[in-house]
């Protein structure tokens, strides 16, 4: 079924954030159409008068030219936290696009989580910003599960484009989130990309909004061995799960090689040989120190 779409006027489309990630959070779209199981940003249809499922409206933004654009410069500016910036409709309305240009020579940091290949378009224009940092949404390498849970671009295709980023020099994340626990094989994604990307993001499912009774139903249907593992941790509250794969994480990346910190805050950038893997598990009942994330 095709989104409805429409176009509206907004006064100004850069927000102050109050994400721990970034400055500013820009969304050039309101609703998303990879229309994500799982999604948190579902919440968005009580702020915008929608009564469409979530995932079959897009609002497209059209907003005056930004002003003093340099007033962002050094500023952690994040493109897309409760929409994806390159949905397929970007390539009709280049909303993205005309953000960027406008935004172009302002010294603005831009950090962009996509589950699209679309972003490939606009990698010259994305080089020219100091301190880019791309990641890429991957919870499965079975295209099968994808397909269960979004209307995005293939696994491979997310991949292949990552790989374009980070032989270009610019800084890319694979962020595995969320984690089903025992869908997603995380070492199995890990030894995937660790040779295509820059840090390992790793983000467990939450299931705190209307969405945990469509993820129950899937759990159900699709794999009811894991029906109560699943009730143990969203329904018991138990986080032990969370805390043995955090373990057995951070022995696997020790023993391929790689840094696994729990804390991000010292580390904006890393060029090296080998990613970075960040937990954001649980951040506040396991973690206390790490920063949470927003997922796409
Ligand atoms: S999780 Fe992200 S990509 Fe998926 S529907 Fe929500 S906003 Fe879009």
């Amino acid at each position: 079924m095709d989104p409805i779409i429409k176009k509206v006027t907004v006064k100004s489309v850069i927000t102050k954030s109050n994400l721990p990630v970034c400055d500013y959070a820009v969304n050039p779209y309101v609703g998303c159409t990879h229309a994500c199981r799982y999604c948190y940003a579902s919440f968005m249809k009580r702020f915008t008068n929608h009564i469409e499922p979530w995932g079959e409206f897009l609002d497209v933004k059209y907003w005056p030219e930004i002003s003093h654009p340099e007033r962002y410069a050094g500023k952690e500016i994040f493109i897309g936290s409760v929409t994806d910036p390159y949905l397929p409709q970007e390539e009709i309305y280049r909303r993205t696009r005309a953000l960027l240009e406008q935004l172009q020579g302002s010294g603005a940091k831009i950090n962009i989580a996509t589950k699209s290949d679309l972003i490939l378009r606009d990698i010259d224009l994305l080089k020219t910003f100091p301190g880019l940092r791309i990641a890429w949404s991957i919870n499965t390498l079975d295209e099968s599960f994808k397909c269960d849970m979004d209307n995005a671009v293939s696994i491979e295709r997310r991949l292949a484009a990552m790989d374009q980023f980070h032989k270009s020099g610019i800084c890319t994340v694979c962020f595995i989130s969320p984690i089903f626990p025992e869908i997603t094989d995380v070492k199995a994604i890990i030894e995937r990309v660790k040779k295509q990307c820059n840090f390992i993001w790793l983000e467990n499912l939450n299931l705190r909004g209307s969405y945990k009774a469509v993820i129950f139903d899937y759990i159900r249907q699709k794999h009811p061995d894991l029906l109560s593992l699943y009730k143990n941790i969203y329904s018991d509250g138990d986080h032990s799960y969370w805390r043995r794969l955090d373990m057995e994480i951070r022995s696997h990346a020790a023993e391929i090689g790689l840094r696994y910190v729990t804390n991000d805050d010292s580390i904006r950038n890393s060029l090296d040989d080998l990613p970075v893997i960040v937990n954001f598990f649980y951040h506040d009942q396991i973690k206390k120190n790490a920063k949470p994330h927003a997922t796409l």
